[in-house]
This record gives structure tokens, sequence and C-alpha cells, in this order.
């Protein structure tokens, strides 16, 4: 039984961190004609009503999307990432948010692939009603940690990966190694992103040393902290992507958006960045 919904956070910085990221590295697979697949292993229901109950409940996104729709500062991956939140929302108001689904289908070109895998079930049907007839791109109501090994190598052995599970037990954590560690044997020329959540569990904080151990030619490392976590030690402070194989270009880009998003996303004094690769 499957509780979390991403109906309740969509927007929020975290989004704001892996859809910036999700853009550049499509931006850069799109510097050749040679047609890639991306793999969405955890897909959500691909796009979002900011009115509904769902986000309202938290609004999450106010701290999220919204810090960003009305500046006229943006740097430009992260006017890229808000341009595309403005295609979703065609009479400029800030309603809808895009899932990673719908992100991708704005930047791929007619000749790449989509493969989306959603295990629930009413996710998955809006899903399918969003995109389901679109040409080139399958969806799967089916486990994306074990369909992933299906989906790789791509024929034309260029490939991206995104791996953004909902964390709901500890199980994830070991189950994104195993998963990656069986599409590495198989394709270990794809661009791998793994998003992570800033938590004080202690799988969440060994997740980033265990990638750093399969990553065959290099990895990076970025991670946004805008809040401290509640007295008890809950509350989501920040969060991660792990990119193995990364793009030569992703680290300097990053770093010239980093600042930016820790003064405009960050809600304490003390909110920070972290960014480390090594290359290959
Ligand atoms: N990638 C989406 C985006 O950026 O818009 C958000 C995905 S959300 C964090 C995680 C999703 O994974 C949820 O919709 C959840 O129902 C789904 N899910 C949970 N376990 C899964 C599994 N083993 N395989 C596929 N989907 C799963």
């Amino acid at each position: 039984m499957l509780a979390y919904r991403h109906a309740f956070h969509a927007g929020n910085h975290a989004d704001v961190l892996k859809h910036t990221v999700l853009g550049m590295v499509l931006r850069y697979m799109n510097q050749k004609d040679k047609p890639y697949r991306l793999v969405d292993t955890h897909a959500g229901a691909g796009g979002y009503s900011l009115e509904g109950q769902y986000a309202t409940k938290k609004g999450e996104f106010e701290q999220g999307i919204a810090r960003l729709w009305g500046r006229d500062d943006l740097p430009g991956p992260v006017a890229d990432y808000v341009a595309a939140v403005r295609q979703f929302n065609s009479d400029g108001k800030l309603r809808q948010y895009p899932g990673s689904p719908a992100f991708a289908q704005m930047v791929l070109r007619a000749q790449d692939q989509l493969r989306l895998f959603e295990l629930h079930n009413t996710d998955h049907r809006i899903l399918a009603s969003f995109l389901g007839e679109t040409k080139n791109v399958e969806i799967y109501n089916a486990d994306g940690f074990d369909g992933l090994k299906g989906q790789v190598p791509p024929s034309s052995r260029r490939g991206a990966i995104l791996m953004d599970p909902s964390y709901e037990g500890h199980g994830d954590y070991g189950r994104v190694i195993a998963s990656l560690r069986e599409a590495l044997l198989r394709f270990n020329e794809g661009v791998y992103m793994v998003w992570y959540p800033q938590v004080q569990k202690l799988e969440a904080a060994q997740l980033p040393r265990r990638l750093e151990s399969l990553a065959p030619k290099g990895w990076l490392h970025v991670r946004l902290t805008v809040q401290v976590p509640d007295s008890q030690g809950f509350g989501l402070a920040g969060s991660g992507m792990f990119i193995l194989n990364p793009p030569y270009t992703l680290h300097d880009e990053l770093l010239a958006v980093l600042p930016y998003l820790v003064d405009v996303l960050g809600q304490y004094d003390d909110a920070n960045y972290l960014l480390d690769q090594k290359t290959a």
C-alpha cells in the first residue's frame, strides 16, 4: 500500500533543485542529434494542481516555485526551469506544476524516447491520461526499481535515468543501490540522477557515500539545504541529487546558480549548498 502522494509536495524546494538539474542534464544531451532514452523510474502523476486540497494543505510550493515565479533576475538554467513551469500555466498564473515527465516532455526531441514507471494506481492513471497517447512515450504501472534493468541499454546507447523514490520506508535506500548496480552492469555509460531527501535518518546520510562507490567514471553530488529540522528532527531540511556519469558542464552550471537558490529559497540564515564531484 503506497501512502506517498507527490501532490502534497509538488513545486517545493526539492522539486526546484531536482527539476533544474533534470533540465540541465537533458539540455546537455540535446547537444548531439543522436537519440537518447530517458527512464523515469518513479514518475508520479506528471502534473499537479497547486490549487487543490493536496498542494494547499501545507503549501510547500510557496517555499519553492512561488519564490521564483515573479523574479526578474533568474540565472540562465533557473530561468529555463521557470519558463517550463510557465509553459504549463498558459494563463500566466501559477496554478499547475509539471512533474518530471512533463518537464522531460518539454525538452525531449522527436527522436528521443521517454519511459515512465509509476506504481500508484491513481497517479499512474493520471499520468496515462496525460501522456499515454504521446509518440515515443511508454508508461508502465510497475515497479521502477525492477523495471529499470529492462530499459537499459537503449539501442542508441545514449540514455539518462531519473530515480526519484518517495523513500517512504527504509527499503528504498537499499533498493536504489541494488537497482543501480544491476543497471550499471548493462549500461555503465548512462547518466544516472538520484534524488534523495536531507532528513535525519542514517540511510539518507549514508546514501551519497554508497553511491560514490558505484560510480564507474565519475560522479557529482549537489545538495541544497534551506531550513533547519524541527525540534524532534523532523522535516525536510533540504535535498540532494547524486549524478553518476554527469555531463562535464554540470558542475560549473550548478556553481553559477546555487548561491542564487540559497539566497532565494533559504528559510534561515545558514541556508547553504554543497557541490562536490569526482571526475574520471
Ligand atoms: N519524479 C516525480 C516528479 O519529479 O514529478 C515525483 C515522484 S514521487 C517523489 C515518487 C513516486 O514514486 C510516487 O508517485 C510513488 O507513487 C511512486 N512509487 C513509489 N514506489 C515506487 C516503485 N517501486 N516503482 C515505481 N513508482 C513508485
